[in-house]
C-alpha cells in the first residue's frame, strides 16, 4: 500500500495525469502545505498541440516530451510515481494502480481524454489515431512505409491505396493534420522520394457535417475549407466513413476511397477511471463536475480538463476540450483545495472560463 511515499501530517493531493491540467495544479500547489502526488502512465508530459509536426517529421519527439521530474525538480512537497490507474475507491479514498493502491485525502483526475472509433471495429483496428507520441511516430513511419510499398507495387489500385491519405473528422485536429501531409507533400516528400509521381498522392479531408470546423463560426468555417483547397486537400462533406479494410475506406456498403493510410480524427471520449457512480458519467464518457470541478456528489473527487464536464452560464453545452481551460480549472482547483483544507468555501472563477 502506498508505493513508498512518504508519510505526511499534511494532506495528501493524488493527481492522475500530468497532462495540462495536473501539470498546472501541481505547480499551483508549490507552496500549498499539501502533499502532492502525480501519477502518470508515462513520466513526461506531451505538449499535444505539436504531435502534428511530429507526425510529418517537422520535429523530433524529444522537442514535445518534457520529463515530469525535471519540471518538478526542487519542488520539494512534490511527488511522483510511474503506474497506470485502474480504478478509484471513493469510500476507501484510495486509487488503484497497477504499482499498487494510493491513499488519498484529495483526489483530482485529470486524465484527458481517448479517441472514440465509435464501436467500428475495422477502423479501431486499422486507422491511426493522433493522441500520444507513439501514435504521432507511428503515424510518420506507417506513412513511410507504405510509400516504400508503392514504389514496388505494379497493380494500380494497390498502388494508389498506398499513397492515399484519408483523414477522418474535419475539427481541428482533421484540419491540422491533412494541412501538415499536405506540407509535407510538398515540401519534405519530393527530395526523399524523388522516384515517386507524388501527384499521385491525394490526401481526403472526410467530414461527416456539411462544414468543417462544425462548432466555430461561418468565418472560420469557410478559412478552413479555402486553406484545404489551396493545399490541395480534398475534402469531402456529408461524408461518414463507416469501413476501413481491404484498402478502402467505405462511406456507404459499395462505395468507397482507396488507401492504406487512414487518420481518425472523428472523435474523442474523456478518459474515465472505473468505480465512480454511473450518474456522473456522461455519454461522452466525461465527469459531470460543478463549478469548482467537484465529481458532482462525491466528496474528494475532482476532475479537470478533458475529462471534467462543467457547464457554466456561458458555455451551456460544456466547456470545449483544449488546453488553456484544463489550466484556468487547475489554477482556480489549486486555490479552492487550499480553501477547502482551511474549512471555507470554495469559490468560483469571477472570470468565466474559456477556450
Ligand atoms: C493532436 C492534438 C492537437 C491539439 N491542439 C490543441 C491546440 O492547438 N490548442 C489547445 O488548446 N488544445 C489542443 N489540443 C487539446 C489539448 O491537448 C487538450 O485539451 C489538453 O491536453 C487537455 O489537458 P488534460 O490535462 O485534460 O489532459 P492531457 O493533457 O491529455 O493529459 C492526460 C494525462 O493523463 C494520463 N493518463 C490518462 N489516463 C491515465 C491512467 N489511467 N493512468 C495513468 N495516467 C493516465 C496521460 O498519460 C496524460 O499524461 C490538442 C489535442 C491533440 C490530441
Amino acid at each position: 500500500m502506498d508505493t513508498n511515499l512518504p508519510v505526511s501530517t499534511q494532506p495528501r493531493v493524488v493527481i492522475v495525469g500530468g497532462g495540462f491540467g495536473g501539470l498546472r495544479l501541481a505547480q499551483s500547489l508549490a507552496d500549498a502545505p499539501v502533499q502532492v502526488v502525480i501519477v502518470d502512465r508515462n513520466n513526461y508530459h506531451n505538449f499535444q498541440p505539436l504531435l502534428y509536426q511530429v507526425a510529418t517529421g517537422a520535429l523530433e519527439a524529444d522537442s514535445i516530451a518534457y520529463p515530469l521530474r525535471k519540471i518538478f525538480a526542487g519542488q520539494q512537497n512534490f511527488f511522483y510515481r510511474m503506474a497506470d490507474v485502474k480504478g478509484v475507491v471513493p469510500a476507501a479514498k484510495t486509487l488503484q494502480t497497477s504499482v499498487g493502491d494510493i491513499r488519498y485525502d484529495y483526489l483530482v483526475l485529470a486524465t484527458g481524454s481517448l479517441t472514440n472509433f465509435f464501436g467500428i471495429e475495422s477502423i479501431e483496428k486499422n486507422a491511426m489515431q493522433i493522441k500520444s507520441i507513439p501514435n504521432a511516430l507511428n503515424l510518420r513511419s506507417f506513412i513511410f512505409q507504405n510509400f516504400e510499398q508503392a514504389l514496388l507495387e505494379t497493380d494500380p489500385e494497390k498502388r494508389q491505396a498506398l499513397l492515399n491519405i484519408v483523414v477522418v473528422g474535419g475539427g481541428p485536429t482533421g484540419v491540422e493534420i491533412s494541412g501538415s501531409l499536405a506540407e509535407m507533400r510538398r515540401h519534405v516528400l519530393p527530395k526523399d522520394y524523388p522516384e515517386l509521381d507524388l501527384r499521385q498522392m491525394q490526401i481526403f479531408l472526410v467530414e461527416a457535417g456539411p462544414a468543417l470546423l462544425g462548432p466555430m463560426s461561418k468565418a472560420s468555417q469557410e478559412d478552413a475549407k479555402r486553406y484545404m483547397d489551396e493545399l490541395g486537400v480534398l475534402v469531402h462533406l456529408n461524408t461518414a466513413i463507416k469501413r476501413f479494410e481491404d484498402g478502402r475506406a467505405y462511406y456507404s456498403d459499395t462505395e468507397y476511397i482507396l488507401t492504406e493510410n487512414m487518420v481518425w480524427a472523428a472523435g474523442v471520449n474523456g478518459a474515465v477511471i472505473p468505480g465512480l457512480p454511473d450518474e456522473v458519467v456522461t455519454r461522452n464518457k466525461r465527469l459531470t463536475v460543478n463549478l469548482w470541478n467537484q465529481v458532482q456528489g462525491v466528496p474528494h473527487v475532482f476532475a479537470i480538463g478533458d475529462v471534467a464536464d462543467m457547464v457554466t452560464p456561458e458555455m451551456p453545452k460544456g466547456l470545449p476540450m483544449l488546453a488553456p481551460v484544463a489550466q484556468q480549472q487547475a489554477e482556480l482547483l489549486a486555490d479552492n483545495l487550499q480553501r477547502l483544507i482551511r474549512a471555507k468555501c470554495p469559490r468560483i472563477s469571477s472570470t468565466p472560463i474559456k477556450g
